[in-house]
């Protein structure tokens, strides 16, 4: 049995085009089933739902064997748990090109970002990127606080709470709508295909036909482009 973890929304269903192209059709719809774990019309493959912050750790202890997370969440993840408790880490063998966003930092309209970091300023800086905003601005030599959130992070300069947020930004239409401006880009974000290695190990055979025939779909998709 093949376990692929994905998460609702965005990355589960802009991963479907790619498992199509390896003969993988999920039979359940996610919207509408309340079930966790999904047959596939393979009898040896199978998906289960996790939260997308939950598919690395799923992936690395063996949960699943396969798994597609976003940049963001695998940078997070790896400066949280390092190798973890397996300490195989993620075998990472595709970029899948998909749910693409980025990771930018965004100030309240009006607010002079280039004059603060100009005068060193301390800037609190709220997130759920903790990992990515502390190396982007000890890199830059700017001094933040840094502020967890798990989400809503628009919401914490217009209460007061920070500064400044890093979070992802696709259209750009939430900062809008929010009074809030994207001043610096920090990286581009795609979800990558992450393996188990010791799945790969044992199910090899398998694992690479599903792992050729999903970059064959990416090459594919990238040439109609
Ligand atoms: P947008 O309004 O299109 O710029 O989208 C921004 C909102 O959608 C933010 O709340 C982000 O956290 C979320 N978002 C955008 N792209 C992604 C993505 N690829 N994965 C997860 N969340 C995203």
């Amino acid at each position: 049995m093949i376990t692929l973890a994905l998460s609702k929304g965005r990355i589960f269903d802009e991963t479907l085009p790619l498992l199509a192209r390896a003969g993988i059709e999920v039979a359940e719809d996610p919207n509408t089933s309340r079930k966790l774990i999904l047959a596939t019309n393979q009898p040896d493959v199978r998906v289960v739902l996790v939260r997308a912050t939950d598919v690395p750790t799923y992936v690395e202890y063996g949960g699943a064997d396969l798994g597609v997370a976003g940049l963001d969440t695998l940078i997070e993840h790896t400066a949280q748990w390092g190798l973890g408790l397996t300490g195989g880490g993620l075998y990472r063998p595709l970029d899948l090109g998909i749910a693409r966003c980025r990771v930018s930092v965004a100030v309240p309209e009006g607010f002079d970002y280039r004059a603060a970091v100009r005068q060193g300023s301390r800037l609190r800086v709220a997130t759920k990127y903790t990992a990515i905003a502390r190396d982007f601005f000890a890199e830059k030599g700017v001094h933040v606080d840094l502020i967890k959130l798990y989400g809503s992070m628009e919401l914490a300069p217009l209460t007061g709470l920070a500064d400044a947020i890093v979070d992802l930004v696709s259209t750009g239409n939430t900062l809008k709508a929010n009074h809030l401006v994207e001043v610096e880009r920090i990286m581009d974000i795609s979800s990558r295909l992450v393996v188990n290695p010791a799945a790969l190990k044992l199910k090899r055979e398998r694992i690479r036909l599903l792992i050729d025939a999903m970059a064959a779909a990416i090459s594919e998709r990238e040439c109609q482009a």
